[in-house]
């Protein structure tokens, strides 16, 4: 194996074997721009280091050969005493991971190469304040020596001089804090600084490689969902200064404005100043456009780069370059971050100007961009008082009065009031305030905290981690730089940003969900571009996706947001949702009915009912699949809490007064309890123990679409019975239920055509689903009960009270509840799919859990050949988008 690649050798496709940077960097080099001439090693490298604990026998000697090519080709040597090579030595895995490994820079200098940087530069100061460098990050990263002693020492001399910033140091004081710096070196870390420049770059090397698994790297790959066993090139560039003089400098720059993704001269320079300079904001830098007028030959040269990068990443591209004396060279370069509304007007823009097309433009927009672009936004012209800044966890903006427990948010939300539950952190206990509040902040903890896990969970705003806040629950207030903001305070929150404000600021619905519902159309005015773009992005996704798009709706007004929103059927109607109000009572009667007659009697007046919302349900989705589950929910679900009852009851006997209704309720609660419902008596399970219960909603389903079909509609009902286990149970119903739609047939008049299928949502109907498609016209997949059954986690609990330690040791990346589990359910799910298709080829295929309507699921279910995902409303355009990108 080849461990180390020059700059000339690799290409930017390379980034598994040299990471993002060397990549890129040779990328570059190859089109001829100026890269200051480098090595990279490679990730294997890397790997076998970290397995063996001893780098590859090799890597030594492939090092030396590149590093005799390098010092050829620049005429000097590393370390050279009268002219010394420098060299930085950078971290690159193939994921950016910024900030989260080691870099050391001017490798080489040593106490005689340090007189003769000295002399070529021809300047002191910039000598030993380069020294002194090396020896603070090499001491800090290479020799684990703690760097707030050498912050200290560098204080303690501008304090002794006087001076407030570096850059009024002058070399003697410099030369002095290197004296200092090797001491500290030595009584922290028991050696020498080394002076060796070689020995210098194979500590640093091999620093490199150890800081992939430092904490921070592992928490932070943990965090993006990066793999562990990836490891990190290394690469050995020859230094340029940006702090040589006036003449020098250093900037980032986009090669178009990542906001909004329009064409022009986007970033900073800061002149004589190095990389981390700007990174540290010592000084403030000025807009990219004034180099022009600092240095036109370098800013037309970058100008000419940044627009042959574009053409040829075919892409917005960021920058970092450095000026050395009038030369420009270009140090990074990579397809940059941006933001979800610049992603899609960026794609659009580039298959204007003929360099992607359609279907690589879907694969430059995410589902997950697209559902950050549907939350409300705060009005950006609004007039607003920021107090602080956290991580932006879980997106929306959220306005309510602070309160800083979860009682009161409860006490408060009760009363009709908007509250913002503020915590140091959150735990378990805080759950019900969490739900009551319209947002929550905390000070502590960061994305996969609770708060921000549970709040994402929920689809609640949440900004987590904004420390300078001090939460003070105890006297129900916070404050930040002075500010006090007290229980009942105003404030809001920005969870896309992470931005905290004091005050109620003013929330603009979102342009893309106006547009989605047909209340804003394409391409109007200026502030519509963003929707123009999503428009064309859409159409193209429609065009090729094979998954059609189904939606979760309980009733009309949601049918026909959904139908606005792109869907083509609903794939699950929850009956359950249409027995609670009011019409709770008439289920309370159903289940405490002792006799025949009052059985009946309760499901005649229910049925009525049922077939109207079934009316209604079939007209908002004419001509479209209505799939209509019968009721699946524990009883005990409708009637009464057991405690309120047990209380009323006591009350009324203590008064002598016992109320019979409320006797019968308690009976049957206590009857009805389970310590399990959701394995209990729910499913297919109640309509074969209640008798007439499914045969009432059949009958008003059959009514139903007799009806509309009378109106001249052309309903499509499906019926769906839930949590069946075995073929038999679902032979009962079927018989029964072709029964009364023959009775319907004959009594209207009017042919249906109602298809029969089931759920396949217990891990029994998956492992026999061959024997259950004999029965099954058409299986939908409940991954919400699969995910519960097949892992043994309980859907209602887990969430808020282990998955945090879960995500936290990276036992999975993502909730199995959010994301289908691929290996577990997911195979289940193909397995079912495959024995059901070989018995019924025609099998109608779906799936309405969650994972509907999740971007990752989404291309799970297209490969495995579901013909549709159901998801809420407002998941649909993301499950169409990412349909679309699954099939392109
Ligand atoms: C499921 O279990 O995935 C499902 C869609 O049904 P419910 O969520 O209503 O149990
Ligand atoms: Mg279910």
């Amino acid at each position: 194996v080849k461990f180390v690649y020059d700059f000339t050798e690799g290409n930017k496709d390379l980034k598994d074997l040299l990471g993002g940077k060397g990549a890129n960097l040779a990328e570059m080099t190859n089109l001829g721009l100026p890269v200051p001439p480098g090595f990279t090693i490679t990730t294997e490298a890397c790997k076998t280091y970290l397995d063996s604990g001893e780098e590859p026998a090799a890597l030594r000697d492939e090092v030396s050969a590149h590093l005799d090519a390098l010092e050829k080709e620049m005429g000097k040597k590393l370390g050279q005493a009268d002219n010394p090579l420098l060299v930085s030595v950078r971290s690159g895995a193939k994921f950016s991971m910024p900030g989260m490994m080691d870099t050391v820079l001017n490798i080489g200098l040593s106490d005689k190469s340090v007189q003769g940087l000295a002399k070529q530069a021809g300047d002191d100061r910039f000598a030993w304040d380069s020294y002194r460098r090396l020896i603070q990050m090499f001491g800090k990263t290479v020799l684990g020596v703690d760097g707030d002693l050498f912050e200290d020492a560098l204080e303690a001399a501008k304090k002794s001089k006087k001076v407030t910033v570096d850059t009024e140091l002058e070399a003697a004081d410099l030369k002095k804090l290197v004296t200092k710096f090797k001491k500290i070196v030595k009584s922290e870390a028991g050696r020498d600084f080394p002076q060796d420049p070689r020995e210098q770059m194979d500590l640093a090397i091999k620093a490199v490689f150890d800081s992939w698994n430092g904490d921070r790297a592992k928490l932070y790959r943990r965090q993006e969902r990066i793999p562990h066993d990836l490891g990190t090139a290394v690469n050995i560039c020859s230094m340029v200064f940006g702090n040589l003089g006036p003449d020098s400098g250093t900037g980032v720059a986009f090669t178009r404005d990542p906001a909004s993704g329009h064409q022009g001269v986007y970033g900073d320079y800061l002149q004589n100043a190095q990389g981390e300079d700007v990174v540290a904001g010592i000084r403030n830098t000025v807009p990219l456009a004034d180099l022009e007028k600092i240095d036109k030959k370098s800013y037309d040269q970058l100008m000419q780069i940044m627009e042959t990068l574009e053409n040829h990443y075919k892409d917005l591209c960021d920058i970092e370059f450095t000026i050395e004396r009038g030369q420009l060279w270009m140090l990074q370069t990579r397809v940059g971050k941006r933001t979800a509304g610049a992603a899609f007007r960026i794609a659009t823009q580039l298959v204007d100007q003929g360099l992607i097309d359609e279907a690589e433009a879907l694969q430059r927009v995410t589902g997950a961009q697209l559902a950050q672009l549907m939350f409300p936004r705060f009005d950006e012209e609004a007039e607003v008082r920021q107090i602080g800044r956290g991580i932006a966890a879980s997106p929306g903006a959220a306005v309510g009065k602070a309160v800083f427990d979860s009682y009161t948010a409860i006490k408060w939300s009760r009363s009709g009031e908007k509250v913002i539950l503020i915590r140091r952190e959150t735990n378990p206990d805080d759950l019900d305030g969490m739900i009551a509040a319209e947002g929550i902040l905390t000070s502590r903890g960061g994305k996969t905290s609770h708060a921000a896990v549970v709040a994402r969970g929920m689809g609640k705003t949440c900004v987590c981690g904004a420390e300078e806040l001090e939460v003070d629950t105890k006297r129900r207030r916070l404050t930040v730089n002075g500010t006090v903001v007290e229980e009942g305070d105003v404030v809001s929150i920005d969870g896309s940003s992470g931005k905290v404000y004091l005050g109620e600021v003013p929330v603009v619905p979102s342009p893309v969900v106006e547009y989605f519902e047909g209340r804003m159309h394409a391409g109007a005015d200026d502030a519509d571009e963003l929707v123009a773009a999503v428009h064309r992005i859409m159409a193209y996704a429609d065009r090729v996706r094979r998954l059609r798009v189904r939606a979760n709706a309980d009733n009309a007004e949601d049918a026909l947001r959904a139908r606005r929103f792109g869907a083509q059927g609903i794939g699950l109607c929850r009956t359950e949702h249409m027995f609670l109000g009011d019409r709770r009572e008439l289920v309370e009667r159903l289940i405490l009915a002792d006799t025949d007659a009052e059985r009946e009697n309760s499901l005649k007046q229910l049925l009525p009912l049922q077939k109207q919302d079934f009316v209604e349900l079939f007209e908002a989705m004419d001509g479209l699949p209505v799939t209509v589950r019968l009721l699946d929910p524990p009883l005990h679900e409708f009637l009464p809490d057991v405690t309120e009852l047990s209380v009323r009851v006591a009350l009324a006997e203590s008064r002598k007064d016992p109320n019979e209704n409320d006797l019968r309720l308690l009976q049957a609660v206590h009857r009805l309890h389970e310590q399990n419902p959701m394995l209990g008596l729910r499913g297919v399970r109640l309509g074969l123990v209640i008798p007439g219960l499914f045969t009432m909603q059949v009958r008003a389903i059959a009514e139903a679409a007799a009806e509309r079909k009378n109106a001249k509609g052309d309903p499509r009902a499906e019926i769906m019975i839930p949590l069946v286990g075995t073929v038999q149970e679902l032979e009962i119903v079927r018989d029964e239920a072709e029964q009364v739609i023959a009775e319907v047939q004959q009594a209207t008049g009017v042919r249906l055509k109602l298809a029969l299928g089931t759920m396949i949502e217990l891990p029994r109907a998956a492992l026999t689903a061959g024997q259950i498609a004999e029965a099954a016209e058409f299986f939908s997949f409940g991954t919400n009960d699969l995910t519960q059954t097949v892992w043994g986690f309980s859907r209602d609990d887990v969430e808020a009270s282990f998955f945090t330690a879960y995500l936290e040791k990276g036992i999975f990346g993502v909730s199995p509840f959010e994301t289908i589990d691929k290996d577990g359910v997911g195979s289940l799910v193909k397995s079912a799919a495959d024995a059901g298709r070989a018995t019924r080829p025609d099998l109608k295929l779906g799936v309405c859990g969650e994972h509907g309507g999740d971007p990752e699921s989404v291309h799970f279910f297209h490969e495995v050949g579901l013909d549709y995902v159901s998801c809420s409303p407002f998941r649909i355009p993301v499950a169409r988008l990412e349909a679309g990108r699954a099939a392109s």
